[in-house]
């Protein structure tokens, strides 16, 4: 069994958080992590209306099903003149297809005639540890920035490309991913998270 469950269904995000709290995990392992594809555990249904509701919704559920303390994440972009959104409908704004390119269009059509000075808005992210014996923590990081006119770079995922974070100037989507999680939502919120992951495992 592994120590720890990671409520994702993406490899990709495995490697993702791990190389976030790896360096600050010492007594743990990449084979003592798990995620909740590999355990073949179901995937509950997100329907909180908050980051931090849907990540506690996505722990729960897995340590349920695993019996091992389990990580979750629930992130997205809110935007200042949208009054947060899209929010936790990120994923989905532009349909349940989940296509990041339509998502990125459709909000850049949604503030087109914004002018640059109200262009803020922040990328959010909530983290969720909970126990099997009922232990819950939670942790939120946020990356302030604006929202450019056009997309630039090829990294990263999602509204990468349309976004550059206060004090730099590229976007997400031209940083690298170790310069991208050193100021990112997810980075702040899982190093957040790892004095919990410490007294929890060991
Ligand atoms: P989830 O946390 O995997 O549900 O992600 C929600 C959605 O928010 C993603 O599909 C992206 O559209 C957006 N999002 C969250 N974090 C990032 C990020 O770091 N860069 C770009 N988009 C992100």
């Amino acid at each position: 069994m592994p120590r720890l469950a990671i409520a994702t269904r993406n490899a990709h995000k495995v490697d993702e958080i791990w190389a976030i709290l790896s360096p600050l995990l010492p007594h743990v392992h990449r084979e003592d992590v798990a995620s909740a594809l590999d355990l073949g555990a179901p995937s509950p249904v997100e329907d909180g209306v908050t980051f931090e509701a849907n990540a506690l919704i996505k722990a729960r559920a897995l340590a349920a099903s695993t019996g091992v303390p389990a990580l979750a994440d629930d992130s997205g972009i809110a935007v200042d003149v949208l009054g947060g959104s899209p929010g936790v409908f990120s994923a989905m704004w532009a349909g349940a297809h989940g296509d990041d390119a339509a998502n990125l269009q459709l909000l850049l059509g949604q503030i087109a005639d914004v002018p640059d000075e109200h262009r803020g808005a922040a990328f959010v992210c909530a983290a969720a540890l909970v126990t099997p014996d009922g232990r819950e923590f939670v942790e939120v990081g946020r990356m302030p920035g604006r929202v450019i006119r056009e997309a630039r770079g090829e990294g990263g995922f999602g509204y990468d490309p349309i976004f550059i974070a206060d004090g730099q100037d590229v976007t997400n989507g031209e940083l690298d991913a170790e310069a991208k999680n050193a100021i990112s939502h997810r980075g702040m919120a899982f190093r957040a998270m790892a004095p919990h992951l410490v007294a929890v495992l060991g």
